[in-house]
């Protein structure tokens, strides 16, 4: 199976609770980002997601107001870097005790200090590390030497010690497709669970020139599509289609939501500058969804995040048998 049993029957529990109450809109994930601490400083990242201070984190109850408030089951720890938030104990066995799925979304330099022999492996507890390319690539990237071979040793030991580890490999101008496809042969060589593929997006914020455009996007897609199929990729077929320029597909931004240390933040994490709001049902009811669903807005014309995008592939793969069969043929596959 392409990831464990209980994982995907909560995502069709969830999505059929929401049918029967008619929601058209609902989040799957909560992107939480209880601190903008890190320790690198990677060229692809918006300068203020690791500039913060550690002492403007989020306290824990109101990390868990957050997950509370918004419903989703799978809770995607990010920020900065959560190996750093001194309460991730307490917050990881919070969202447990709720029966929620955890992605830690790490650079993995700090998980034998901060995590194994911590916090126990569990069910419901996924380590998604980062791997931005081979060696040489990643430490381009997270500008600094040595960061990939540290991944390494910790995706091994890792994986000695129980927890599920997948990889997360964003997609730039400088990524050759050919090391895409060594990460993948990686993660079957690490015994890694599987491994997220996705485009970069184009931050404001960020002012190197790693970005790809639409095109650019679609011309790398095409060719990882090609031996996808070999290797346990996360993303549906369905998301490479639309990623290689094949599918067309709407944006679901409240698929995935984001809370930070300022606030919900409309109508997605990748968007600078449309705000922040303290409340839950604030940031619910006042977000103009249609809007951002329409992919109108200048900041959407090169996106093609995964966050944005896997629920609108799912919904769309239901409306075909062809595509029905497909999807249930890839989640059983791997
Ligand atoms: S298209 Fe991308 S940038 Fe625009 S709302 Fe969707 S996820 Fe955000």
């Amino acid at each position: 199976m392409r990831f464990p049993i209980g994982f995907t029957l909560t995502q069709t529990r969830h999505r059929a609770r929401m049918a029967k109450a008619n929601r058209k809109r609902y989040p799957t994930v909560l992107m939480l980002e209880p601190l903008y601490t890190c320790n690198l400083a990677c060229l692809g990242c918006s300068v203020e997601r690791h500039t913060g201070k550690l002492k403007d984190r989020m306290t824990l109850s109101t990390c868990l107001k957050a997950v509370d408030d918004c419903e989703a089951p799978i809770v995607n720890i990010c920020g900065g870097e959560p190996t750093l938030y001194p309460e991730l104990k307490e917050l990881v066995a919070g969202l447990i005790d709720r029966d929620k799925y955890i992605i830690l979304c790490t650079n993995a330099l700090l998980l034998d200090s901060k995590l194994y022999g911590v916090i126990s492996p569990s069910s419901h507890l996924f380590l998604m590390i980062h791997l931005d390319g081979t060696r040489e690539t990643h430490d381009f990237v997270c500008n600094r030497q040595g960061v990939f071979d540290k991944a390494i040793e910790m995706i091994h030991k890792g994986k000695e010690l129980g927890y599920h580890i997948y990889l997360n490999t964003t997609v730039y101008k400088e990524t050759k497709v050919e090391e895409v496809k060594a990460l993948c042969q990686l993660v079957d060589e690490l015994k890694a669970n599987g491994i997220l593929v996705a485009p970069g997006y184009e931050y404001e914020s960020v002012e190197s020139d790693l970005f790809l455009t639409k095109e650019q996007i679609h011309e790398k897609f095409q060719a990882i599509r090609e031996f996808s199929n070999q290797y346990k990729l996360n993303a549906t077929p369905m998301f490479m289609e639309f990623a290689a320029g094949l599918r067309e597909l709407p944006c679901s931004p409240w698929s995935t939501v984001n809370y930070t240390p300022k606030g919900w933040k409309a109508p997605c994490y990748l968007i600078e500058g449309e705000g922040y709001f303290e409340n839950w049902k604030d940031f619910w009811h006042q977000t103009d969804w249609a809007y951002w669903e329409s992919r109108q807005d200048h900041r959407c014309q090169n996106c093609k995040m995964h966050s944005g995008f896997e629920h609108s592939a799912v919904e769309e793969s239901m409306k075909t048998i062809k595509d029905q069969l497909q999807l249930a043929a890839w989640l059983l596959g791997k």
